[in-house]
């Protein structure tokens, strides 16, 4: 479902991300892990065409997205939702608004719009916040409502930035719950970009350990965690969690 080879990238002369290589099948759950700097956000954006690359090629759902235009692009990011470490939500407008707005971008009827955020709010455990703004929510209930809205339009995708980053250890384990719920239940894939080894553990199937914007490691997550390349026992004695 996504294919990145020989991946490069620069800003200006900083090079950011140098000869990455991974493939994901359906319904993996993909850990991205490394210290700040590392690239990390930057790979995730090369995927959904936030950003541009200048070397490699980076095939999602069977097509480079480097050769999109602008429509291809619109369709290629209703393929793939993103959640964030801040939740990235519309402060102005409530929970159902914010779930919603995809919806509105796409062009779905009303009727249809408020049948699909009853149904996803319920997906998330949110039903009865509907009429609420942000403000008024936990964190893990900000990022369920971000789940939701990610979700709206069906995507086969869902990147994760950082997503369980700012929210305590109880509540990151209900997130990863849902993920990994809406993972079994759709066959969606997560890209999940973390610095917390105890994500990797429980939900991811396969990771790359990135360092300087290299694979440092790639592979089934057992496996790498059996025998850890240098990186990563660094990463893993550094309690870097
Ligand atoms: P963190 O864990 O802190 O989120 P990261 O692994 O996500 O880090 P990136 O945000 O991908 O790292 O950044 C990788 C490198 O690219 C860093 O050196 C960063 O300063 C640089 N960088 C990121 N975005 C830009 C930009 N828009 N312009 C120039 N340099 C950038
Ligand atoms: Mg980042």
């Amino acid at each position: 479902i996504i294919e990145v080879r020989g991946l490069g990238k620069r800003y200006g002369d900083l090079e950011v991300l140098r000869g990455v290589d991974f493939a994901l099948e359906p319904g993996d759950v993909f850990g991205v892990v490394g210290h700040s700097g590392a690239g990390k956000s930057t790979l995730l954006r090369c995927l959904n065409g936030l950003e541009d690359y200048q070397e490699g090629s980076v095939r999602v759902l069977g097509r480079e997205v480097r050769e999109l235009d602008e429509g291809g692009l619109k369709a290629l990011r209703r393929d793939m939702g993103m959640i964030f470490q801040n939740f990235n939500l519309m402060e102005r407008r409530t929970v159902g608004e914010n779930v919603t707005f995809p919806l509105e971008v796409w062009g779905t009827p009303p009727r249809e719009r408020e049948a699909r955020v009853t149904e996803l709010l319920e997906l998330v455990g949110l039903p009865d916040k509907r009429d609420q703004k942000p403000r008024a929510l936990s964190g893990g209930q900000k990022q369920r409502v971000g789940i939701a809205r990610a979700l709206a339009l069906n995507p086969r995708v869902l990147l994760c930035d950082e997503a369980t980053s700012a929210l305590d250890p109880k509540t990151t384990l209900s997130i990863l719950d849902l993920l990994m719920d809406v993972n079994r239940r759709f066959g969606l894939t997560l890209v999940v970009v973390t610095h917390q080894m105890e994500v990797v553990k429980r939900i991811c199937n396969k990771v790359v350990l990135l360092d300087g914007g290299v694979v440092q490691g790639a592979g089934e997550t057992e496996s790498l965690f059996l025998s850890p390349p240098e990186g990563l026992k660094k990463l893993v004695q550094d309690d870097y969690a």
